[in-house]
């Protein structure tokens, strides 16, 4: 039976420690982090995304700052939006949920974010940063994945690592994380060929195809550690119910150590929202960035990076 990796109780010491150095900041600094996030629609899973956000935001004693669009909004607008955020001093990060409406182009509005506010880590700049192993911000469901293997395995190196999806925001930054950490990646995708053997290599399985329970038991090495990204909503006993792509039960009794959903990697993507909006925070004001909070963040190395 493999370990549960709790991203919750995670997630909850690092929100923890970012609301201590909130506070810090603003007593000392005299510096509050800003987080704007802007919903474009009513997409029902959207606004709970954006909820969650800003209450947590709040919650570490950050500003928030909410703009709800409708969904006919031009792209003008939205773009006058984020070029007047941009200018904000008091807001350090922009977050645009997305999708967006068929109207908008989702890449000129990513472009539109400066590259200092933008927390999620979609901008090309902070992308090349990434790819290129420089210093950019890491887009959070990736670097959230990443800290929960940092702490359950400590030096990745040498890992054989397979990425089940090669989106932008979850597979690409992933893979070329894992790079960084020295991991040999495999990135497979709808058009892989045996994707079940593919997978059965892997130390690491990372599952972000937004395919239910599609990896199964016989799909994991013995004793591999799995991180399903998978959030699929799935009707079951008259109720919904939110399952991965890997199938939990049979996955248990073969990985070493296996995240739940919900309570595996969800809850450290806000985290890590929140993350990177102390980050550039204390970027924007040239203020260092506090040891301890990559302690926690990467498990006790205290000098690891993104
Ligand atoms: P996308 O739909 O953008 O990408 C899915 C990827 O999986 C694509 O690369 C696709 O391949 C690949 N894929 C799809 N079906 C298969 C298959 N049968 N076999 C192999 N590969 C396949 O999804 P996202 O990356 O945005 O999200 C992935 C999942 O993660 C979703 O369930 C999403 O809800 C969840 N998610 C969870 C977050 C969290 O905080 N926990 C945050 C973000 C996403 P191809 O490129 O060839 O089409």
């Amino acid at each position: 039976m493999s370990t549960l990796i709790d991203g919750k109780a995670q997630a909850t010491r690092l929100r923890e420690e970012i609301g201590r150095q909130v506070s810090r900041l603003r007593q000392h600094e005299l510096v509050t982090p800003g987080l704007a996030v802007i919903l474009v629609g009513e997409d029902p899973a959207s606004q709970v995304y954006v909820r969650n956000k800003a209450t947590q935001a709040r919650e570490a004693g950050m500003s928030s700052f909410e703009y709800r669009l409708a969904d006919s909004v031009p792209q003008t607008k939205l773009l006058d939006l984020i070029e007047r955020l941009n200018r904000d001093p008091e807001v350090h990060g922009i977050l645009v949920q997305l999708p967006l409406p068929p109207q908008v182009d989702e890449s000129r509005v990513i472009q539109a974010i400066h590259p200092d506010k933008d927390i999620d880590g979609f901008h090309p700049i902070n992308v090349g940063n990434i790819a290129t192993g420089g210093h950019g911000m890491a887009p959070c469901t990736p670097l959230g994945c990443l800290m929960l293997l940092k702490h359950q395995l400590g030096d990745l190196s040498g890992k054989h690592a397979v990425v089940l999806g090669r989106s932008n925001i979850v597979g690409k930054p992933m893979a070329s994380l894992l790079l960084q950490k020295h991991c040999t990646v495999t990135v497979a995708h709808s058009r892989t060929r045996q994707l079940e053997e593919v997978c059965c290599q892997a130390d690491i399985l990372v599952a972000a195809a937004g395919r239910t329970r599609l990896v199964k038991g016989d799909w994991i090495k013995p004793g591999a550690t799995v991180i399903d990204v998978g959030i699929n909503r799935i009707e079951a006993d008259g109720r919904m119910r939110l399952v991965g792509d890997v199938d939990f039960d049979s996955a248990r009794e073969v990985a070493g150590a296996l995240t739940p959903v919900p309570g595996g990697v969800g809850p450290m993507t806000i985290a890590c929202l929140l993350l990177n909006t102390l980050e550039a925070t204390c970027r924007q004001h040239r203020i260092p960035f506090p040891d301890n909070i990559m302690s926690l963040a990467w498990g006790g190395t205290s000098s690891e990076t993104t």
